[in-house]
């Protein structure tokens, strides 16, 4: 297989030599932005509404792109067709640039736009016909007063802790709780449950990243005539939920059938996320 060839402001490199410079804020103090997303037989799902978060990521935290967000889609095609890609994980990046060693990102020039576009790796097969276990995080989601989950920056050092918590319990996601001990979402991926024949996930200001998969599910549940709400959950919730799953752009829609080692619903996947798992699927296949 040739070697993949990374977008970096403007120019391609292979792999193995597609380097920024270790001045680059976005390493030193994770000061960047970025954006996950996938490509079905050569086309980005909901290309446009990736962008459009991670140009408001970066308003967010004061960082100009410098490229349009036309420029940024057109890169973003470019990369996956240079690497003869058709289903495929994006991963654009934007570092605050190279500064010096203090914090002051007005000492940064030259943000750099990183575009990698490779083959997709996903939870095995299995998991998503017998479904996930994910355990509690003692770690909470960072408060959005502190740094906005909303806001998808290079620091992820809070999922990654509780990632690491739902690992060493044996589960390859964790659930994490917000400042209020309520539902916020998983490291990763954001949470729905189904009680009573409605679809519920915690709101935005719960804390939470607002997934692309997520609303394209809730729009999904819609045209299904499932009823939806978005209201605070807590554990509580869980447990007592018919079914339960997570929604991300590389999990896609992945079912939960234990939190905590109890087992939600029946213990076996349920039928509404059958259903939108089966829909998602027709949507990005479109
Ligand atoms: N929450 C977090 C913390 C995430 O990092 C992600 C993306 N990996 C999601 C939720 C899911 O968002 P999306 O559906 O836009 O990929």
């Amino acid at each position: 297989m040739a070697e993949i060839e990374i977008y970096i402001s403007g120019k391609f490199f292979p792999k193995s030599e597609a380097k920024i410079s270790v001045y680059d804020h976005g390493l030193l103090y994770g000061d960047g932005v970025f954006e996950g997303m996938r490509a079905y037989s050569g086309k980005v799902f909901r290309l446009e509404t990736h962008i459009e978060r991670l140009y408001e990521s970066a308003q967010a935290i004061l960082l100009s792109i410098p490229m349009t967000q036309a420029e940024m889609a057109q890169a973003t095609i470019q990369t996956i067709q240079r690497n003869q890609l058709s289903d495929a994980y994006i991963r654009l990046v934007v570092t605050r640039g190279a500064g010096s060693l203090g914090l002051d990102p007005t000492r940064t020039k030259d943000p750099q736009i990183i575009i990698i576009a490779d083959h997709i790796s996903l939870y095995p097969a299995e998991l998503y016909e017998k479904g996930l276990e994910i355990v509690t995080a003692a770690t909470i989601r960072n408060h959005p007063a502190a740094l906005n989950p909303r806001v998808k920056s290079l620091n992820y050092l809070n999922n990654i802790m509780a990632k690491v918590e739902g690992m060493k319990a044996g589960c390859s996601e964790a659930l994490m709780l917000n400042h209020r001990g309520e539902v916020a979402e998983c490291t990763g991926d954001n949470i729905f449950i189904v009680r009573r024949g409605e679809l519920l996930t915690p709101p935005v200001d719960a804390g939470i990243l607002e997934g692309i998969t997520r609303n394209a599910v809730i729009e999904l549940a819609g045209e299904a005539n499932v009823v939806v709400r978005e209201i605070p959950l807590s554990r509580h919730d869980i447990f007592v939920a018919d079914e339960c799953f997570l929604t991300g752009s590389a999990a896609e829609v992945i079912p939960v059938i234990k939190l905590d080692d109890r087992p939600i619903g029946t213990g076996a996947v349920g039928p509404i996320t059958k259903q939108l798992s089966a829909a998602f699927h027709r949507l990005v296949r479109q």
